[in-house]
């Protein structure tokens, strides 16, 4: 080799190496910045941001959370002056414009509706109704006000305008309740945010529901997530995650006691009665709202139809606990890939 050719290829090899070390040295001082829990959608929330700057870590936390507060101030049915409210209150009279975010989420509710034969609805609002008097009074509807409320509810009613952007209800005393798909869908919103402000991973938990992405703080891309056992103080099992997501539906956090009868706060529309046959229900899924509104849905399908439907989707799996006791474990075929081992 000539000499000049030498010192040529030392100088190359000599800026390679400085740039590894230099890439090393970047990795080696990632900032992981997380906000503690934090109230908001009537739970909390937990945000975790991975960046090598901690000024962007900072800001993506910031922006997350004004993602999930967005979402709050849209779509909180307890709140009158939310714009679900306002929606609720006038889209039986006239076809109402909203915005993209309350849009979306219609969208995707109904394409979960049909997806899972009505089992999941947003248009459950008068039987939740019921169920909130239920919880407040301690005593069950009668059968004319379930008739009536059952009456009003049915997403085919919910005509949904893409072209204007406008939903409208076909029928007086219809009420949406986005409570089994709007964490799911600020999750996702948030994560989105961090992935645009340059955080170089992430994590956002809302009462349990958590999606992940890039760099986690301990393991590469594998983000370890622990699935409660709802019955018992010990975990169902671990979870790996790289870019994806899991909710958990159950009757374990949210439930009144009727007569000696547990009535979980998930209801099967076509009855109203409160879905039973099932403890807990988390689904890995792609997006945080698939998982909400796929656990939702499967608490109301009940073992045998639920597994079925999460079955025929491409890459999304179930762990269900049964309420029978002893209970049991079941999940779908393809969970185990999901599972620490
Ligand atoms: P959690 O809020 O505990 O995560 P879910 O995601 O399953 O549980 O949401 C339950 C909420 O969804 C209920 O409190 C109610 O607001 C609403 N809901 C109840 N039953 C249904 C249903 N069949 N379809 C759609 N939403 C429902
Ligand atoms: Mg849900």
């Amino acid at each position: 080799m000539k000499k000049d050719l030498r010192i040529l290829f030392q100088a190359l090899l000599l800026c390679g190496l400085l740039g590894t070390l230099f890439f090393i040295s970047r990795r080696n001082r990632l900032v992981v910045e997380n906000s503690g829990f934090r109230p908001i959608m009537g739970t909390l929330a937990q945000i975790t941001a991975i960046s090598d700057d901690p000024a962007c870590a900072h800001r993506c936390i910031e922006l997350a959370l004004d993602a999930i507060e967005m979402i709050q101030q849209t779509m909180n049915d307890r709140d009158e002056n939310s714009e679900l409210s306002k929606l609720n209150a006038t889209a039986f009279e006239q076809e109402v414009k909203v915005s993209p975010e309350l849009f979306t989420v219609l969208q995707a509710a109904k394409e979960y509706s049909i997806l899972s034969g009505g089992a999941f609805d947003v248009t459950i609002g008068p039987e939740v109704q019921l169920w909130r008097t239920m919880q407040q009074t301690g005593t069950p509807p009668t059968s004319e006000q379930i008739e009536q409320a059952r009456f009003r509810v049915g997403y085919e009613k919910m005509i949904l305008n893409p072209e204007t952007q406008t939903v409208q209800f076909e029928l007086a005393g219809m009420r949406l309740d986005l409570g089994g798909i709007a964490k799911g869908y600020a999750i996702d919103l948030a994560i989105e945010a961090m992935k645009q402000n340059g955080a170089m991973g992430g994590m956002v938990d809302i009462g349990g529901d958590i999606r992940c992405f890039g760099h986690s703080p301990t393991r590469g891309n594998n983000w370890l997530i622990g699935l409660q056992n709802p019955r018992k103080e010990k975990l169902i099992t671990k979870l790996k995650l790289t870019d994806y997501a899991v909710a958990t539906s159950g009757d374990y956090r949210r439930f009144i006691e009727i007569n000696g009868k547990k009535q979980g706060h998930i209801l099967n529309p076509a009855t109203a009665d409160s879905a039973e046959e099932l403890i807990s229900i988390s689904i890995v899924a792609p997006t945080a709202m698939q998982a909400d509104a796929l656990a939702t849905a499967v608490a109301v399908m009940g073992r045998q139809r639920g597994l079925d439907l999460i079955e025929s989707l491409d890459g999304i799996e179930a762990f269900v606990i049964t309420a029978k006791n002893p209970s049991e474990l079941l999940r779908s075929s393809g969970a185990s890939f999901y599972q620490l081992p």
